[in-house]
């Protein structure tokens, strides 16, 4: 971590999103991978909780993005979006397993664990919160497939939402940036303006452009 990141107070983890992030690094979701597991598992939470998820899958049904609202009849409010794949590690010199979601130092080791799916983990873990709140819009969870290899499916998911007519206020995506807030994407540029043109009524959207 930079020298200049300011260090704030971390409230620990919840048992329950620490067993999630672990349960999400246990899954391989390389981006050659179906992610459905993935996917199916969180879909049955949430309708463990009541809520329905919209599955869009690519053409040969093997990967699917999950879109879900949390305050269904409430006004569209916040999308929580992250991306299930995670790029490969051959070649690598890893000293625990990528795929061992082992706790070590106070540390979640493994592929995915900051990129994303320990967001996915806290965001899923606070659906219950999500839904008791008596917050005047909802909450929305977008997960997506293919991010790490051109943001493929990011693109069903988007015209999923249209379809749906989801019109959101804001989107807050849990890439890892050091703790810092960041107002878009720090990766390249072409992800930039897929998301800011896709995402029209996102709050990045004017932002991003003015950037560019
Ligand atoms: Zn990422």
């Amino acid at each position: 971590m930079p020298d200049n990141v300011p260090m704030h107070p971390v409230k620990p983890l919840s048992s329950r999103s620490l067993d999630l992030a672990k349960t999400f690094v246990r899954m391989n979701t390389v981006s050659a991978n179906s992610n459905l597991a993935l996917i199916h598992f969180i879909r049955d939470e949430l309708l463990a909780l009541g809520v329905k998820s919209r599955l869009s899958y690519n053409s040969d049904k093997t990967k699917a993005n999950l879109f879900a609202t949390l305050g269904e009849g409430k006004p569209a409010g916040i999308i929580l979006s992250g991306h299930t794949d995670t790029v490969p590690w051959d070649g690598q010199d890893w000293s625990e397993d990528p795929l061992s979601g082992v706790v070590k130092d106070g540390c979640l080791y493994g592929r995915g664990s900051a990129d994303m799916k320990s967001f996915i983990a806290l965001a899923l873990a606070h659906a219950p919160a999500f839904l008791a709140s008596p917050a005047p819009f909802a909450i929305h969870f977008a997960f997506s497939y293919d991010e790490e290899v051109g943001c493929f499916g990011v693109r069903e998911l988007i015209a999923d939402m249209r379809d749906a007519g989801v019109k959101p206020l804001a989107c807050i995506i849990g890439e890892p940036t050091s703790m810092v807030p960041a107002i878009a994407h720090k990766g390249g540029v072409p992800l930039l303006l897929l998301r800011a043109r896709q995402g029209g009524a996102f709050v990045a959207d004017t932002q991003v452009r003015q950037r560019h």
